[in-house]
């Protein structure tokens, strides 16, 4: 299948293009910049070229939209902006590109994230769950997954994507370095729920929506055993034989992160629901699973 990726060259789309090219489809990335071809073999474009010459994507059976500015950076209101823009921007972009195609793709899987459900200790929150715009980023995720709407007569999936965990980008590396330091602890109380994903399996799951006719709206991307964040410390700590001792109370994260603390210190219980219904299975459901494979590579 064609299948194009706009923010193909991020954490997320580098490892989805790399897992869909192995797997024989055709891929083309969209970014904001011009680059010779991916040495990956996969096509590149920019917004601008497909803005002014949507037909370069005819015959693309499924888009992939992951671009947006990266949450990781310190919440000035020029990033909170460039946040809020950027993912605005992109879909309705998407939706353009999608009313413009002669032959429509069959699908679109559109990133979004669990911040949509707002913040708990004690909800569990599945594909039913309603929207919560509680702070920053839950009000990201609600304008952007109700600009998505504006994509209309394709299949769209929102792809509502938990803490991404691999080696080479996202938030693991950060959060293992204060155990490889040999100062590993919970964060604030510890008991606030971080919903995970093994890098391997958000960019199969992606590929397993794509192939699912009877697969769309919201789809929670996170394993389907979900950790409080004292959990996650001390599987750290027991798979990278390093020492969790050391709390991080939430007024030190919050005087170094500032508002963005917020990430860490709040969470939401979240369970793919919807996946495990349809019958995927997650190569890596626990996170010692998980933790193991990326210390293995
Ligand atoms: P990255 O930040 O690694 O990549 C996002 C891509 O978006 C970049 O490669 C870039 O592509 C494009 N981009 C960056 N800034 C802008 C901008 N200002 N305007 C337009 N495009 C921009 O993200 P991830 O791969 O980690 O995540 C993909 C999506 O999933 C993101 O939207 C993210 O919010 C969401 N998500 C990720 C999680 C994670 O743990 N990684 C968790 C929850 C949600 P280029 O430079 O080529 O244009």
């Amino acid at each position: 299948m064609n299948i194009a990726i706009c923010g193909g060259t991020g954490f997320i789309g580098q490892a989805l293009t790399e897992h869909l090219l192995r797997r024989g489809h055709d891929v083309t990335v969209i970014s904001r910049n011009h680059a010779p071809e991916e040495q990956t073999g996969a096509r590149r474009l920019t917004w601008d070229q497909i803005k002014a010459e949507p037909e370069l994507l005819e015959g693309t059976g499924a888009i992939v939209n992951l671009a947006g500015a990266s949450l990781n950076q310190r919440w000035t209101p020029k990033a909170k902006r460039s946040i809020m823009d950027s993912r605005l921007t992109t879909v309705l972009a998407v939706a353009k590109l999608v009313q413009a195609l002669r032959e429509k793709p069959a699908v679109v899987v559109q990133g979004s994230a669990v911040a949509v459900y707002g913040t708990s200790l004690t909800e569990t929150f599945d594909e039913d769950s309603p929207s919560h715009v509680v702070d920053f980023p839950s009000s990201v995720v609600k304008e952007w997954e109700d600009a998505a709407d504006e994509i209309s007569g394709v299949r769209l999936i929102k792809l509502r994507t938990g803490v991404v965990l691999g080696n080479g980008g996202g938030a693991f590396p950060l959060m293992k370095l204060p155990y490889m330091l040999g100062f590993g602890g919970r964060i604030g109380n510890g008991k606030q729920w971080v919903p995970w994903i093994h890098l391997h399996d958000i960019v199969r799951l992606i590929e397993y929506c794509i192939t699912q006719p009877d697969i769309s709206g919201p789809v929670n991307a996170t394993a389907p055993e979900p950790v409080t964040n004292s959990m996650f410390g001390q599987t750290v700590g027991q798979v990278y034989r390093r020492p969790h001792w050391f709390p991080v109370p939430s007024f030190m994260m919050k005087a170094v992160l500032g508002e963005l603390s917020l990430m860490l210190l709040k969470g939401q219980r979240v369970i793919p629901e919807k996946l495990l219904t349809h019958g995927f299975r997650f190569e890596y459901p626990t996170l010692r699973q998980a933790l193991q494979d990326l210390k293995e590579h």
